[in-house]
């Protein structure tokens, strides 16, 4: 079980790695290995094969396994109700599913000053659906403006998950859309931290790092398949 746990583990190591050279690429690509649904031992396991950052999807769930890890690195990356970014403020380090301009001012008020800025990504919806979570596009720019003179949080950059394709060109497009609405952000706010891009999971890590993806999610290559039962 652990055998198998860590042995895909270093799979996706040497996907990262493979495809961040195969890109020509020389600065780092982090792992962020989502844990959600999975039991702390697991976490533990890769804690100790050297994994630092973990993502959690799930406010309750998340709360437990940081009671019994706080020494690791937390970050949020599920759908934010507004009644629960109190917790989320109060106990993770990234959050990179800010979707709205009342979340980014609500986690501002409730960070605890004491800890530090919380780092946060935008999330954009890149595919365009109707129905996905995410900023248009078209906002970012002033949506950047007013977020970065929030006290209390560090805006880093920019989260997307693109609806599923299947070729490598297909999963490349909304990538490179959201690589270059960074860019835009770093021009027009060259003062700004902005230097994170998180995008990538287990079916499109490859076309993610090809496209400057600085973070990749990866939740089932690592932990095999969720249940949810
Ligand atoms: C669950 C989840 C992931 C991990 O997805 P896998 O396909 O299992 O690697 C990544 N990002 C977000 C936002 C998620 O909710």
């Amino acid at each position: 079980m652990n055998n198998t746990l860590l042995s895909r583990y270093q799979q996706v190591l040497n996907r990262i790695e493979t495809a961040r050279k195969d890109s020509g690429r020389h600065d780092p690509v982090t792992l962020l290995a989502v844990s959600k649904t999975k039991p702390l031992a697991d976490i533990e396991a890769l804690a100790e094969a050297g994994q630092k950052a973990f993502g959690e999807n799930y406010v309750q769930e998340a709360l437990e396994k940081i009671a019994q890890r706080p020494d690791l690195e937390w970050h949020f990356i599920g759908p934010i109700q507004s009644n629960k970014t109190k917790p989320i403020a109060e106990h993770f380090q990234w959050v990179h599913s800010v979707d709205r301009l009342k979340i980014a001012k609500r986690l501002s008020a409730q960070r605890p000053p004491g800890l530090g800025d919380l780092q946060i990504l935008l999330e954009v919806n890149v595919s365009e659906e109707a129905s996905k979570s995410g900023f248009r596009p078209e906002e970012i720019l002033d949506v950047t403006e007013e977020v970065m003179a929030l006290p209390n949080l560090s805006l880093r950059g920019l989260m997307a998950i693109p609806a599923r394709t299947e070729s490598m060109e297909a999963q490349r497009e909304p990538f490179r859309q959201l690589r270059d609405l960074l860019t835009e952000m770093q021009q027009r706010f060259p003062q700004a931290p902005l230097d994170t891009l998180s995008m990538g999971m287990s079916a499109d890590l490859e076309a993610a790092i090809m496209e400057g993806s600085t973070l990749v999610r990866i939740g089932t290559d690592i932990f095999g398949a969720r249940n949810y039962a």
